[in-house]
């Protein structure tokens, strides 16, 4: 927990916090702080600043706030990602909302188990905790958003065509022949397939909606690691 994430109800008084949960057992633990430390703090979409330790008891943690600078800027990639098994879902939330992504589209294809969306991970409350540990990690406050897509046709016919009205869009397929750009300041809307991969099929319907099959190598990576190797080349 590199910063700790405020929620307004958090607030007893202006520019005062009282914190009675994991983060109070994190501060205790990890930071070891005494009365007199600066804290890193952020508000949830707001800024971030510093927490002033006033007091630390057995059950509360008060601060006093001072929020004053932005949160770091967003990365330009949407990502959209075939539904993985919920581990690899867990790593891959709080590692693409570490690297700056704030738009996520969680997608069904041929290859993933439908069990997976029976997954209790994908309940709000349970997304929200994965993201949010991306944003501590990072010292990011802006909360990324989650959509399901159930149905593949559906997402490559009727979602895909709007996300790309205003994105440029790249699916990582290890068949591709084009490799995948570097550095890319525009607008992009990741496309990453299932731990099987697409089927040819689904490859030919993101690509007649316009989006360009790329490839990072010879090697097929996890998910979760193809995630955060593609964020990180295209990062500007
Ligand atoms: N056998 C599968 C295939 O050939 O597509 C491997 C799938 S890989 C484990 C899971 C996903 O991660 C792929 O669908 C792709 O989106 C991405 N990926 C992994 N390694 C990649 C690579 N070398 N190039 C491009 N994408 C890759």
């Amino acid at each position: 927990m590199n910063l700790i994430l405020l929620e307004e109800g958090d607030f007893v008084a202006p520019g005062r916090v009282r914190l009675r949960d994991r983060r109070l057992e994190h501060v205790r633990a990890i930071h070891r702080a005494r009365p007199g430390d600066d804290l890193r703090v952020g508000l949830i979409g707001g800024q971030i600043g510093t927490g002033r330790v006033l007091s630390l008891e057995r059950d509360v943690l008060e601060l006093e706030v001072q929020l004053s600078e932005p949160p770091p800027a967003p990365s330009a990639v949407r990502l959209a990602v075939a539904l993985p098994r919920p581990p690899s879902l867990r790593k891959l939330l709080q590692q693409a909302t570490a690297l700056g992504v704030k738009e996520f589209v969680l997608l069904h294809s041929e290859r993933v188990e439908k069990s997976y969306w029976q997954s209790h991970g994908l309940a709000p409350e349970a997304l929200q905790r994965q993201l949010v540990l991306g944003l501590e990690q990072a010292r990011d406050t802006i909360l990324p958003r989650v959509s399901l897509e159930r149905r593949f046709a559906r997402f490559a016919r009727e979602t895909l065509p709007a996300l790309l009205a205003g994105s440029r869009g790249l699916v990582a397929h290890p068949e591709a022949e084009q490799v995948c750009p570097r550095a890319l300041a525009e607008p992009l809307t990741l496309i990453v397939g299932p731990e099987g991969g697409f089927v040819p099929r689904e490859i030919e319907l993101l690509c007649a909606e316009g989006a360009e099959p790329v490839h990072l190598g010879p090697r097929l990576l996890r998910v979760e690691t193809a995630v955060v190797a593609l964020l990180a080349r295209l990062a500007p």
